[in-house]
């Protein structure tokens, strides 16, 4: 049993509550449970109880055995003093204050509803990678599908953050961040980390400097280290480019080198050479692409915002080599809602914390409900247990469910969980 299980018993009022009273035998009536309390310090505070016929209002500690008071120092440490109760699984010995005096104490092992012990363990103990796969079937639709989308909140919620400290190392620049982003997105599953490494070696002001494609492409290929041998007019004419911009704009000694991409085990149009095309491409067709991003407003224009031609060298070719191959002028739809998914959403999630406006949380949401994607070895979890991924929201909330919640057993905090755990506990007394 852990801490957290207790928290749990003692914030849900999960205990036995006739003839309720301390270890000293005084009768106990809990008028407030109190206030969670995430910061240092006893674990609920401006909890009101009343030992016999003296109400007290303080905080509340919580531990498995009344001797973790000792083990964890609280006996030498004044912010536990205000303690009014100690509320233990196992009364193993009396604690006091560091004036001396006795913290009343409430044991909780012969209180709880045995059903609700062996349901939590089931849980804990569970082998499965959703460890309530057992008993997900027979609960509710309606708390799986609430459960769901809270997890997809929190989901975009979290990934907002992680932009919004990218914005902070941006000092607070919109559009070196999105294009810090919109990087990372082309490199797909394979090369995230070169592409972020791209966009820090040429930076967006650079980029916004370029007077033609040609000049986003060389800046591109040459800062990614592609340009070192010239086999056609067009690399060559890259490779000229590239020579001129780079000492232009100081980024001699900063380019990355040709073994940092990955080619292996993917198919041609995912090359990092077709996705860099790509991406000058988008670059080139707009000069501020955070802005199309909060502004865009049905499918079909995120779409576009990706679907870019490449120039014509990039629609015969798949990297470099002289030999026309047959390629696409503008990369598929899916990966297009791929980018949806990974840029457009994450920006508008980020954006929607940074202004206080929830409604671009909102089209970040209803985005994902318009687009498809593929179910993955962590949405197949649950599938398995006969759930049905219809879009990309549902995908998304999958796979915050699992990473926030199953993975981590967080069951107690998950209303899934606490359905399964009220389901199984015995009326209480
Ligand atoms: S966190 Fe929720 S959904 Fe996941 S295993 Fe626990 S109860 Fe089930």
């Amino acid at each position: 049993m852990k801490e957290d299980f207790l928290h749990y018993i003692w914030q849900h009022h999960y205990y036995r509550k006739a003839d309720l009273a301390t270890t000293e035998g005084e009768p106990l009536q809990v008028m407030r449970t109190g206030y969670y309390n995430t910061d240092a310090g006893p674990d609920f505070r401006e909890a009101i109880v009343k030992i016999s016929d003296v109400e007290w209002s303080g905080s509340v500690e919580i531990h498995l055995r009344a001797s973790d008071w000792r083990r964890h120092n609280h006996q030498t440490d004044l912010k536990y003093d205000q303690v009014i109760l100690h509320v233990v699984w196992e009364a193993d010995e009396q604690i006091v204050r560091t004036d001396g005096t006795v913290i009343p104490m409430l044991e909780l092992k012969d209180r709880v509803d045995t059903a609700l012990i062996y349901t939590y363990k089931q849980l804990q103990e569970a082998r499965s990678a959703i460890p309530c796969a057992n008993v997900w079937p027979a609960v509710p639709e309606i708390t799986k599908t609430m459960m769901l989308g809270r997890a997809l909140t929190e989901r975009l919620e979290l990934k907002g953050q992680e932009i919004l400290h990218l914005h902070a190392s941006y000092n607070h620049d919109w559009e070196a961040t999105a294009y810090h982003v919109l990087c990372k997105g082309f490199g797909f599953k394979i090369n995230q980390v070169p592409m972020e490494r791209l966009a820090t070696a040429l930076p967006v002001t650079v980029i916004r400097k370029a007077q033609s494609i040609v000049q986003v492409e060389a800046l591109l290929f040459g800062q990614a280290g592609f340009l070192t041998d010239a086999e056609t007019d067009y690399t060559h004419q890259l490779s000229n480019e590239y020579k001129f911009l780079s000492h232009k704009y100081k980024l001699q000694g900063t380019a990355m080198q040709r073994h940092h991409w990955n080619f292996m085990r993917m198919r041609p149009a995912n090359f990092p050479t077709v996705r860099l095309a790509q991406l000058a491409a988008v670059l080139a067709s707009r000069q501020h692409f955070f802005t199309a991003i909060l502004e865009a407003q049905t499918i079909k224009q995120y779409e576009s915002l990706f679907m870019v031609p490449v120039t014509a060298f990039w629609q015969e070719h798949y990297t470099f080599s002289p030999e026309p191959a047959k390629a696409q002028s503008t990369m598929g739809k899916g990966s297009a809602h791929n980018l949806i998914i990974n840029v457009a959403v994450p920006l508008l999630a980020a954006y929607s914390q940074f202004a206080s406006d929830r409604a671009y949380l909102e089209k970040a949401i209803e985005l994902l409900e318009r687009v498809k994607e593929a179910s993955n070895k962590i949405t197949r979890l649950y599938e398995e247990l006969g759930w049905k991924a219809q879009t990309a929201a549902d995908n998304q909330a999958a796979l915050g469910l699992y990473k926030n919640y199953c993975q981590p057993i967080q069951c107690l905090q998950c209303a899934i969980g606490n359905k399964i755990l009220r389901q199984n506990m015995l009326t209480q007394s």
